[in-house]
């Protein structure tokens, strides 16, 4: 296909490809294999050539020309099913990804896992965990699946002393587990409740290079932990008001204690910011033996001062993220001489915006993937029937789903 000076590479974002988990609260982000081969399918029929996010940079940055048309697959945070299912389904359509990876997420195991045939039996392919080392070599040196840094930790931190929450079954706080077993990351894509601190408070939290950090006060987790230990541990939470009896508690500590939490310094936090991005980048490299330049902000926490440290370490290349006005994020376009930033979407049809288990979510089928190559590269009209359709489709959708 020829394509002009002004041709927008459409980026696509992933997270998981594989088969949605019930137990897993972010299962939202996976999107079926069925469907992924069937965006693949409607990439090959439209034409666009897979390229990598060095090649883009080449297009976006050094301005130089592409050829024919492109797009540029990616897939956040490195789950063990882009070698299960992507990276198969890639192979087999002779096209290429990138995984952003999070060091602190890298399963240690040895083993290669069991990939899918493509034959629509999925019987012994695994469905969750982390990608390992490994894998991301093996994907890397083919060059069917590049890995670029997405940060160290992708974790939350307390923020403030106010307490929103307290850690109870079926809680959405993973990432305080995640905090306190920093070696069993790999193994915590789903909850392991036994290791989950019944009634440890949760504070008001920021994703990690967002703030600066509050180190909280271990003896009140301790107080509290204890507390719903003695009285029913698991059952505690049976009572309704058990919130209420829980931060009556709090008052109770803290008008015999003096409270012990501390805030990290500015310069503490300026250095962790560098910690992450350049062990993230230093690991990396070691492990692929080439540069890596593109960061990945994790949820998109980038900042005015983590960006300065990102170019500082020799990041080149990034996400929009929310250093960003709105606006100015959704001006970005990835053409020609289009800077070092870009615009990434998933395709979906219908997304019903909850970030949990009960988020209803339909992946794009092919009829999809092309409507949105044609908003992307055709003339402006395109634009204003997309948005019509996908109006349609949400109206549609929500009445299904009601
Ligand atoms: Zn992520």
């Amino acid at each position: 296909m020829k394509i002009n000076n002004d041709y927008n590479v459409p980026i696509l974002m992933y997270h998981s490809i594989g088969v949605p988990r019930k137990d897993w609260n972010w299962n939202y982000l996976t999107c079926p294999f069925e469907k992924f081969e069937e965006q693949l399918k409607a990439i090959k029929d439209l034409g666009l050539k897979t390229i990598s996010l060095s090649e883009l940079y080449d297009y976006m940055v050094l301005k130089k020309k592409l050829s024919e048309a492109v797009i540029v697959i990616t897939f956040d945070d490195g789950y063990a099913d882009i070698w299960s299912y992507a990276y198969p389904l890639l192979k087999k359509y002779n096209m290429c990804g990138t995984v952003f990876i999070n060091p602190e997420f890298v399963d240690p195991r040895e083993e290669l896992n069991p990939l899918y045939c493509c034959d629509g039996h999925t019987a012994g392919v695994p469905t969750s965990g982390f990608l390992s080392w490994k894998e991301i070599q093996k994907m890397d040196v083919e060059r069917v699946v590049y890995s670029e840094s997405h940060a160290l930790t992708h974790t939350w931190y307390p923020v403030s002393e106010e307490i929103i929450d307290f850690r109870h079954p079926n809680d959405e706080y993973k990432w305080m587990t995640w905090n306190a077993h920093e070696g069993l990351k790999h193994s915590l894509q789903i909850e392991n409740f036994e290791l989950v601190k019944l009634g440890q408070p949760v504070y008001k939290n920021e994703k990690s290079l967002l703030k600066r950090r509050m180190y909280q006060d271990e003896s009140l987790d301790a107080f509290l932990v204890d507390f719903v230990c003695k009285n029913g541990g698991h059952d505690f939470f049976q009572r309704e008001n058990y919130r209420v009896t829980l931060y009556e508690q709090v008052e109770l500590y803290r008008s015999n204690n003096s409270t012990q939490v501390s805030f990290e310094s500015e310069i503490n936090y300026h250095e962790r910011i560098k910690h992450e991005l350049l062990t993230s980048k230093v690991i990396l490299e070691e492990k692929l033996d080439r540069k890596i330049t593109f960061l990945c902000w994790p949820g998109g926490s980038a900042t005015k001062v983590g960006m300065e440290i990102a170019r500082d370490l020799g990041y080149n290349f990034f996400n929009s993220a929310r250093d960003m006005k709105i606006e100015e994020r959704n001006s970005i376009k990835n053409v020609l001489g289009g800077g070092d930033r870009v615009k990434r979407f998933t395709p979906i049809i219908y997304f019903n915006g909850k970030e949990d288990f009960d988020s209803k979510i339909i992946f794009a089928n092919s009829m999809w993937m092309k409507f949105y190559f044609y908003r992307y590269t055709k003339k402006p009209l395109s634009k204003y029937w997309f948005k019509v359709i996908r109006l349609l489709a949400n109206f549609y959708y929500k009445r299904k789903f009601k």
